[in-house]
């Protein structure tokens, strides 16, 4: 099958197309159509998979339809990392003209603040830089209170030690009535209590 057939619109099918994206991967096939159906995702694979694209097209879509305020966060460990999802998401996203907004270390503090409060639709972010944010402001919190989508890309990275606590202060701006995607290169008791904690009814994908 291809990409309309797991429930995407044909705009984001022929984006896909055009980036040459001919059919989904394993994981696209399995998460897509999960998190189109509102479920909370745990996608355990390898970079390399196609497993950004696994939630940035049903989050585009999803943000498609109700375009206001933040619509996702996205946490990542690294900088570098953060700036190719932000890409992705744009590329993927063109056809909507997605507003996408980048916060980690080493940029401006008042640059960033500016604009995470002009509402970006997709905000990729790095823990630490996100919490000093939200300390240095706590105003800051009501942009996120609508986000619909929390992503975790490498959560297990994320789960190291030193982001535990930052995760936690981001997670409290958050609501709870919102979609949790969850992805991994491998399962570990530190995300099964992540899980535990933080999702709901998840639908698993395991390579
Ligand atoms: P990722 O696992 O998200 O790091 O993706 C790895 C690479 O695979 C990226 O450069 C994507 O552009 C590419 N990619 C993702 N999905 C597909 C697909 N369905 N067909 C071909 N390439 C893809």
């Amino acid at each position: 099958g291809g990409f309309s057939e797991l429930g995407l619109a044909q705009w984001l099918a022929d984006a896909c197309g055009g980036l040459g994206m001919a059919r989904p991967t394993e994981i696209q096939g399995g998460c897509i159509p999960a998190v189109l159906a509102g479920r909370d995702v745990i996608g355990v694979a390898q970079t390399g998979s196609g497993k950004t694209a696994a939630f940035a097209l049903p989050v585009l879509q999803r943000l498609a339809r109700d375009p206001f305020g933040v619509f996702a966060l996205v946490l990542t460990p690294t900088r570098e990392l953060a700036f190719q999802l932000a890409e992705q998401f744009k590329a993927l996203g063109a056809g909507m003209s997605v507003r996408t907004s980048v916060v980690v270390g080493r940029m401006d503090v008042r640059t960033q603040l500016r604009e995470l409060t002009s509402r970006p639709h997709v905000v990729v972010a790095t823990p630490g830089r996100l919490k000093d944010l939200l300390e240095s402001d706590p105003s800051l919190s009501v942009v996120f209170r609508n986000s619909r989508f929390l992503v975790l890309d490498e959560a297990d990275r994320l789960l190291d030690p030193c982001f535990e606590a930052h995760l936690r202060d981001v997670l409290a701006v958050l609501p709870t009535d919102r979609q949790t995607l969850l992805f991994s290169a491998t399962m570990s008791t530190a995300l099964i209590r992540l899980q535990k904690a933080a999702l709901k009814d998840a639908y698993i994908y395991e390579a």
